[in-house]
């Protein structure tokens, strides 16, 4: 689903098709010639505002980037910093992680960020939560067989779902941190909801993991 309600900001993302493409869908099995090198390909779904991805895109330039966000107004967010950036190795594509498989041809992507996505606390919810098993059915379809997962979150109710649904689909753990602030791992970059909630010292959790095969 695309939110169109703004147009303003559809206007915006049009005026850039480098760095948006305007029918991502076409773009399935595709994605490496939208870039200037041929190389790994990580997505992260519900960018938000886009510090993450385009900070990651920056220090690993060795992997091609793809932003995926819903909310078309937050998108420009993400395109006003890549308009700074001109980075080669980003894409951004304004869309809704429960549609990958539109998007993605199977195994076209080797890691999935999910960075902060929304609780969706309400068990009536479920389904909206970026970690419910529908979602993990999508980034299955469209991850090579070793693929990851890597998702952080400072909110421990739905780190602890995400741990359950996750180990309930079949998933292998990685790594876990449960204060990843306070731990040796290095190389973290900060997204804008981390910032904020780990300035009110919230604790930040972290995962990483992969599908069986
Ligand atoms: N990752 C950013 C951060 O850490 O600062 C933003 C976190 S914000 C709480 C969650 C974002 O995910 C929102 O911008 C929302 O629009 C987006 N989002 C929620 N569901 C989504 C979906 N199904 N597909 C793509 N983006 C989604």
């Amino acid at each position: 689903m695309r939110l169109r309600h703004k147009p303003w900001a559809q206007d915006k993302l049009n005026e850039y098709p480098h760095f948006v493409p305007q029918k991502p869908e076409e773009l399935v099995g595709k994605w490496q010639t939208r870039f200037a090198k041929e190389q790994p390909i990580h997505l992260e779904v519900g960018s938000g505002k886009g510090r993450f991805i385009v900070e990651m895109a920056k220090a690993h330039p060795n992997i091609n980037y793809i932003s995926m966000e819903l909310q078309t107004s937050v998108v420009v967010s993400v395109l006003e910093l890549q308009i700074e950036a001109q980075l080669p190795n980003l894409q951004i594509v304004n869309g809704d992680g429960r549609d990958l498989s539109q998007y993605f041809s199977p195994g076209e992507l080797d890691r999935v960020y999910l960075n902060f996505s929304d609780p969706w606390p309400k068990k009536r919810h479920e389904k909206r939560r970026l970690t419910s098993p529908d979602f993990l059915r999508q980034y299955q379809a469209i991850l090579k067989p070793q693929g990851e997962i890597h998702f952080k979150t400072d909110n421990q109710g739905l780190f602890e779902y995400s741990l359950s649904s996750m180990s309930q689909y079949g998933m292998s753990f990685k790594q876990v941190w449960l204060d990843l602030h306070t731990s040796d791992y290095e190389g973290n970059i900060m997204t804008e909801y981390e910032e904020k909630f780990s300035s009110r010292g919230s604790r930040i959790y972290r995962l990483e993991a992969n599908f069986k095969t």
